[in-house]
């Protein structure tokens, strides 16, 4: 028999599951990523209560519903590439590495990549390439997307992103004003078309172009 969870753990889950999420396969990757080593070290004790949290660069860790709501919603497959504009702390990574192939995390601030690509192998998430970038001018290189994940609000979506999806691909992104409430629009690709759907409200730090200037 596998241990028994702490207290804080097993809350977790049933906060999660309370909530609407269901899909177990999120619910196992929610559970087996130790959120503990993606939060400052001060907010250790509280890591498994289900709010957003800050951590360096003036950022923030998301909230863990909205990690697996995004998440389920994605409806990731073992064969999918996925790309994540926002690293931050890493722990969207981390989750999104246990249920899918192959993950490309864009950050703007060097202090957070190098951060979190450090936490990410040392969690064995060898699957997850952590890039120092501007989600939007992607290097042409990086291809194209099974699914893409922003976690960082953005005005609107650039075509240039759409356009990474593959023929049946899903993006994920919350959509609005930069120092507001923001919606969670999800967008469907059918090959040329592109069906979009708006979700839930949500408030993320705002997506800025360019790299960070400061570390
Ligand atoms: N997914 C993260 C939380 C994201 S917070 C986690 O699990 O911890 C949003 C992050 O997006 C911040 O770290 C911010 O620096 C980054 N960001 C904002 N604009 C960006 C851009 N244009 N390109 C890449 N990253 C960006």
């Amino acid at each position: 028999m596998p241990p028994t969870p702490p207290p804080e753990k097993m809350m977790f889950q049933l906060t999660l599951r309370r909530r609407g999420i269901s899909d177990q396969a999120v619910l196992r990757a929610m559970e087996e990523v130790p959120r503990e080593e993606f939060v400052l070290p001060a907010d250790r004790p509280d890591a498994y209560r289900d709010s957003a949290m800050a951590i360096a660069c003036g950022q923030t860790i998301s909230q863990p519903f909205v990690v697996a709501y995004m998440t389920e919603q994605l409806k990731l497959q073992k064969t999918h590439r996925v790309l994540e504009i926002g690293t931050g702390s890493g722990y969207q990574a981390a989750v999104l590495s246990r249920l899918t192939a192959n993950v490309l995390t864009v950050e703007r601030f060097r202090t957070l990549a190098d951060k979190a690509r450090e936490r990410l192998e040392k969690l064995n998430c060898f699957n997850v390439e952590v890039l120092l970038g501007d989600g939007y001018a992607l290097p042409s290189g990086a291809g194209q997307f099974d699914r893409i994940i922003v976690t960082a609000a953005m005005d609107e979506i650039p075509q240039s992103l759409l356009d990474r999806l593959e023929p049946d691909g899903i993006l994920i992104a919350p959509v609005g004003p930069a120092h507001g409430v923001q919606t969670l629009v999800k967008v469907t690709r059918s090959g040329d078309h592109f069906e979009r759907k708006e979700l839930v409200d949500v408030r993320f730090v705002p997506a800025i172009p360019g790299i960070a200037r400061e570390l």
